[in-house]
């Protein structure tokens, strides 16, 4: 069995007071661990805090992005040794925004998911596919091509702790999200390219989301799906009531 994982993706949004009051508000309504994981993808100057202010709950908090060295000379840069000192569970790689404003190539998200691991970080690992990518037919192998690049050279034991979130481009941000029976489908697809990397245990232990435009309105119908094991949700993370609702709902 599966333990489902919702994770919200707050993108550059919110100040540091509305973030606090975010922790404070939901770190004690959060259901317990042993049901649902929960997290928060925050912006890394608001980490620190956040972590302090969910101490105790069952709350996790992530980065959502990080470079692929411990320390030097990269201005502007952070680092999984700086993230993960704080606290932090998780880190999200290869979002599509990382890869379409800031040229994230596969090979550079592999790097950073095994210098996750060096950190005792958890990478959700992004892959997706655009609209254009979709209707001209390349669905295939557009995902192919990101889950084995992103995924390459990890030990299967790596990848049965990481977690996928797919999401189409398409359905991110904008209120049109995938039809249940195609993010199940599309799903599916995900794990059939882990089985083919690291074989059938591995691909039945991995967790995949599903994320593009998920609610609390929609999300049980996701969550029905055999092949998805939780959500990346971006505009309906950033209000407390709404992320527990989407936790409720599991
Ligand atoms: C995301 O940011 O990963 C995302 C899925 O956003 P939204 O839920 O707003 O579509």
């Amino acid at each position: 069995m599966r333990k489902p994982i919702i994770a919200g993706n707050w993108k550059m949004n919110k100040t540091l007071s509305e973030a606090v009051a975010f922790v404070e508000e939901v770190k004690n309504n959060v259901p317990s661990t042993d049901k649902v994981d929960a997290a928060i993808g925050a912006p890394a100057v608001f980490l620190a805090p956040m972590v302090e202010a969910a101490k105790g709950s069952d709350l996790k908090l992530g980065a959502q992005n990080m470079y692929d060295k411990d320390s030097g000379a990269y201005t502007g840069e952070t680092s999984p040794a700086m993230i993960a000192d704080l606290g932090v569970t998780y880190v999200i790689l290869g979002h599509s925004e990382r890869r379409e404003y800031f040229g994230e190539s596969d090979a550079f998200i592999n790097s950073k998911t095994k210098k996750a691991f060096e950190h005792g970080l958890t990478p959700i690992v992004c892959v997706g596919e655009t609209l254009e990518e979709r209707e001209g037919g390349k669905f295939e192998e557009v995902i192919k091509t990101q889950v084995e690049g992103g995924l390459a050279d990890l030990s299967a034991d790596q990848v049965k702790q990481l977690v996928i979130a797919y999401e189409p481009v398409w359905a991110i941000g904008t209120g049109k999200s995938a039809d249940e029976a195609d993010a199940q489908s599309s799903c599916k697809y995900v794990r059939d390219v882990v089985k083919g990397l690291y074989g059938e245990d591995v691909a039945a232990a991995v967790r995949i989301q599903y994320g593009g435009s998920v609610k609390p309105e929609n999300i049980k119908e996701y969550m029905a799906q055999e092949d998805i094991d939780g959500a990346l949700v971006g505009g309906a993370s950033l209000e407390a009531a709404s992320f527990l609702k989407l936790l409720e709902a599991i």
